[in-house]
């Protein structure tokens, strides 16, 4: 079942512990469609430069991405720079440059919008509410958000995540968004307001997801080295999605099973730590379908008991 997967594409600068990388491809719609194309059928929507080099473009379409609807302007493409601490849980942001990013507005084309599963990367709310409304027949909604929107867009914010099923969040955030601290009631809180599931990334801690009558909780594989964890949070997004929509399931209560739910959370995982194994995207330049299901029978064995 198609997904359509709508956010940045972006040029990175990156430096872990691991090394520096000046420009490297990125952004939050390139991790979840790349992780997504594994399982389902990907199209993109997103906005880069007359910089955009043609190997990037290359690289999504060999994934089989359908890149009609990513437009190419005038101008340069979004460039964000970050540095990460030592143990790599946090991340400072050196550089946002919006460019062409800054007049963003996804018009989806004709050929997308009867997909029945959206994923909405972090963008100004109203874009999200504004691509959903351009869909026709969507039977899944997942999106994500960041701080800024939360504190100075929460009406917009929460008008949009109203039409929501799934909400991709991480646990500052959550705090923030729910103004509860305590990570069930934050999660409740925000049950309250429209999606009616939740995750909440908790970066190397793993994940918790959580719905009306049942919430599960996955650790975060233990990877020997992480070169690289930008992107992990969007990979988890796109392996979750892509999951369900492998899988045509549906995320209304009383409509998915709980072993469903449970294997999407772990794929998601699985994709979110691939992801991390090299600098930016390049772990998906090579990684088979075959690997990605060694790793979840592995995370089976070990959280088994
Ligand atoms: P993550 O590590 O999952 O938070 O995603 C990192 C990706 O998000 C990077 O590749 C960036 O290009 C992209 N990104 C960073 N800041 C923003 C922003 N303000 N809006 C959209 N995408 C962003």
């Amino acid at each position: 079942m198609s997904l359509v997967v709508v956010g940045s594409v972006a040029y990175d600068g990156l430096e872990t512990p691991h090394g520096k990388v000046d420009r490297i491809l990125g952004g939050a719609a390139t991790y979840i469609g790349l992780a997504a194309s594994f399982f389902t059928d990907v199209k993109l929507v997103g906005i880069v430069g007359d910089d955009f080099a043609a190997e990037d473009r290359e690289f999504l379409a060999k994934r089989s991405i359908d890149l009609e609807g990513l437009e190419q302007v005038p101008g340069k493409t979004f460039f964000w720079q970050g540095v990460y601490s030592a143990d790599m849980n946090d991340r400072t942001t050196l550089v946002t440059d919006l460019n062409v990013f800054a007049d963003f507005d996804p018009k989806l084309p004709e050929g997308y919008r009867s997909a029945p599963y959206l994923m909405l990367g972090n963008i100004q709310p109203a874009l999200q509410r504004g691509v959903r409304a351009q869909m026709n027949g969507v039977k899944l909604t997942a999106g994500d958000t960041m701080n800024y929107w939360i504190k100075d867009y929460r009406d917009e914010l929460l008008a949009t995540i109203r039409d929501w099923d799934f909400l991709l969040i991480n646990d500052s955030e959550a705090r923030m968004l729910s103004r509860e601290y305590n990570l069930r009631r934050a999660a409740n809180a925000i049950l309250d307001m429209g999606p009616n599931t939740v995750v909440i990334k908790r970066g190397e801690y793993g994940a918790l997801l959580f719905r009306r009558d049942s919430h599960f909780m996955v650790p975060g594989y233990l990877l020997e080295e992480v070169f690289d964890p930008t992107g992990a949070g969007d990979c988890f997004a796109g392996g979750f999605i892509g999951y369900l929509a492998e899988h045509n399931c549906d995320l209304k209560q009383g409509h998915i099973d709980r072993v469903d739910i449970a294997r999407a959370v772990i794929y998601g995982s699985v994709m979110g730590s691939f992801c991390c194994e090299k600098f930016g995207p390049d772990r998906f330049r090579t990684l088979t379908r075959e690997e990605i299901d060694g790793r979840f029978r592995e995370f089976r064995e070990f959280t088994e008991f």
